[in-house]
């Protein structure tokens, strides 16, 4: 049966359909004019015999007065208004009741249903904010400190999937990426149109991976990229359903794909022989397996724990001193904000992180001793130039592993006692006396590491998109 505002919109429908004022129909049916118009406008629910009378007044009968369907288009419009102003989600708004009355436009309706179509997505859609987002990450980082930045079952999938096309040591080739696509059922096809939003594209009803061409500049990415891809399907990642989900895939699907660059047993026993020599450079395993230096020192973290027994931090940061990556499970103070977060936080300027832009020559790895409340720390770092800052690459350990890292002889040595705000923060005696409100500065504004995401199915790729590049795709031949 039909809800009472429908029901009333029906009678008031053929009421005048058939050229009846209610008064009329009040004096056919025995009812006062005051009543119909409540039964009317859904205030009041007609006893079965007035609806029989009133449905004989209309010339129909009491069963299509109570069809549940609304009577016209404007009518639909009208109820879906009614529902959405009912919704807690606009109570909660504190504005009025918006009644539609005969001299407003459809198209003034059709505006106004479509805002609240808009807020009822928005409002079901789980959004991460800012705060949301460094929460998770927070959590993400802890949680990988507590399994020593290792993932075994991941570890164990990538290292089957090397062996199946023999990829056991060296430069992984987009040859073999090929062949582990193909192995798990995936083409790849080369595309430059492919959504603003999205780094890459599967089409899992065809069974294909869109990436970017092979010859954009840096394109040893997209072995990573496929790869990812692949590891989203081989992992059976389905749409996430908030930021934190989101995350952990993203972690997984890249843990996978430097699993898959950097085998476990043939990186393992590279770096053993590496420790065996006390000569563990990360330059020396980038080149290797012919990867990044991020990529590297990232796979090392992996690694150095759980197979060689050694703790460890890792940093990214970007020219400005931010943090864009963190990892440690030796102890190093990093900075964190209140809620324990430590992307988008400066780090000490005397740590090797900050120290290595100062050189003028970076073709080597920088290489100190940094000494913190924590304890001494030995610190290589690499710095690297992309868009749009420079960054810096840091892999330190506790001075006592020092003997297995190549630059352990360096002279260089560096005092910081961060978090304390004397340690490289707070001005030096006098200069605050000498500038306080007598200089100025325009703040650089920071990249938006955590501005919420665009809202999708897939966090942050924009949906329309998406489906308008499948369906475009779909119809070509790969
Ligand atoms: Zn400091």
């Amino acid at each position: 049966m039909a809800d009472l505002s429908t029901l009333g919109r029906r009678i008031r429908h053929f009421r005048t359909e058939s050229g009846l004022t209610l008064d009329q129909v009040s004096e056919a049916t025995g009812t006062a004019p005051s009543h119909l118009s409540l039964i009317e406008n859904g205030r009041r629910e007609p006893r079965l015999s007035l609806l029989e009378s009133i449905a004989a007044a209309l010339g129909v009968t009491a069963a299509t007065l109570l069809d549940p369907a609304p009577p016209s288009p404007r009518a639909a419009l009208e109820i879906e208004l009614e529902h959405a102003q009912a919704a807690p989600a606009y109570q909660e708004l504190g504005l009025p009741q918006l009644r539609p009355s005969r001299s407003m436009t459809d198209e003034t309706l059709r505006t106004i249903v479509g805002l609240h179509r808009e807020l009822d997505r928005r409002a079901r859609q789980s959004i991460a904010t800012p705060e949301q987002a460094r929460q998770a990450n927070t959590q993400q980082r802890l949680e990988m400190r507590a399994v020593d930045n290792y993932l075994p079952e991941i570890e164990l999938l990538a290292q089957q999937a090397t062996a199946r096309v023999g990829h056991t040591g060296g430069a992984l080739t987009h040859r073999t990426v090929t062949q582990m696509a193909d192995d798990v059922g995936l083409t790849i096809v080369h595309t430059d149109d492919l959504p603003h939003s999205a780094r890459c594209v599967v089409d899992m009803e065809r069974g294909r991976i869109y990436i970017p061409p092979a010859s954009i500049p840096g394109g040893h990415g997209l072995r990573s990229l496929t790869l990812q891809a692949i590891a989203h399907q081989v992992l059976e990642h389905r749409p996430p359903a908030d930021y934190a989900a989101f995350l952990r895939q993203r972690r997984e699907a890249s843990y996978y794909a430097a699993a898959c660059l950097m085998p476990r047993d043939a990186s393992v026993a590279f770096l053993t022989e590496a420790k065996r020599d006390r000569n563990i450079a990360i330059e020396d395993l980038r080149d290797a397996f012919g990867v990044t230096h991020e990529a590297a020192a990232l796979r090392f973290t992996n690694l150095a724990t759980e197979h060689l027994g050694l703790t460890l931090h890792y940093l990214r940061v970007n020219g400005d001193g931010t943090v864009t990556g963190a990892y440690e499970n030796d102890g190093l103070p990093l900075p964190l904000d209140a809620t324990g977060s430590t992307e988008g936080e400066v780090v000490c300027r005397y740590w090797s992180a900050r120290r290595a832009f100062e050189r003028r020559t970076r073709t080597t790895e920088h290489y100190q001793y940094t000494d913190t409340p924590a304890g001494t720390f030995f610190e290589s770092t690499q710095t690297g130039t992309g868009t749009p800052d420079d960054f810096s690459i840091t892999l330190g350990v506790p001075y006592g592993e020092s003997k297995w890292f190549r630059g352990r002889e360096t002279q260089l040595r560096a005092s910081s006692t961060c978090p304390d705000v004397a340690c490289c923060r707070r001005p030096e005696d006098g200069l605050a006396e000498r500038w306080e409100g007598k200089g100025w500065a325009s703040p650089r504004v920071r990249s938006h590491l955590f501005a919420p995401l665009p809202h999708g199915t897939y966090p942050g790729v924009d949906d329309r998109e998406l489906y308008e590049f499948l369906e475009t795709h779909a119809g070509l031949e790969a």
